[in-house]
C-alpha cells in the first residue's frame, strides 16, 4: 500500500460555467478537462493549479452523489483525494481500522480511474477520496 500525493481538491458547484470566471477568467487557471459520469449524476471539470488539481463537481440530475451536500450546505469545499495504489487493499484495510468506506467496491471515477469514497464521521470530519490509477 502506497499514498503516493495529493490528487485533487473537489469542489461541489451549482454552475460550473459559472465558476469556471473565476477559476479560469479571474485566476487564470487551465480547465483542461471534463466529464461526464452519468451513473454519479456528475459532470466534474479539471482545473490545473501547478502540481496540483481542483475537481469542479456540478450535478447533472437529481440523484446526483453531490445532491443533499448542495441542499444542505450550498457550494464549496467537497473532499480532499488522495493518489493511492492497490484501492482494494484500502478499502479492506479501513474497514478493519473502522474507517468506514461508502461503498464496497471501487467506483468509477473520471478518466478511467478507481475511487472510494471515506465516510467523514469515520475520518473526523473529512470526506476523503482514494483514487487509483488514471494519470492525466
Ligand atoms: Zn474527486
Amino acid at each position: 500500500m502506497r499514498t503516493q500525493k495529493i490528487d485533487h481538491i473537489g469542489i461541489a458547484v451549482k454552475s460550473a460555467e459559472e465558476r469556471i470566471k473565476l477559476y479560469r477568467d479571474l485566476l487564470g487557471l487551465d480547465v483542461y478537462y471534463s466529464e461526464e459520469l452519468p451513473e454519479r449524476g456528475l459532470k466534474v471539470y479539471f482545473v490545473k493549479i501547478g502540481e496540483s488539481r481542483f475537481e469542479l463537481l456540478e450535478e447533472i440530475s437529481e440523484n446526483s452523489e453531490i445532491h443533499s451536500f448542495l441542499e444542505k450546505r450550498g457550494e464549496g469545499f467537497h473532499h480532499i483525494a488522495l493518489k493511492v495504489e492497490n484501492i482494494e487493499e484500502y478499502i479492506n484495510k479501513a474497514k478493519e481500522l473502522g474507517i468506514k468506506p461508502l461503498s464496497e467496491q471501487p467506483q468509477k471515477g473520471a478518466h478511467g480511474t478507481k475511487v472510494v469514497f471515506l465516510h467523514p464521521k469515520t475520518t473526523g470530519g473529512l470526506l476523503i477520496e482514494l483514487v487509483e490509477g488514471g494519470e492525466l
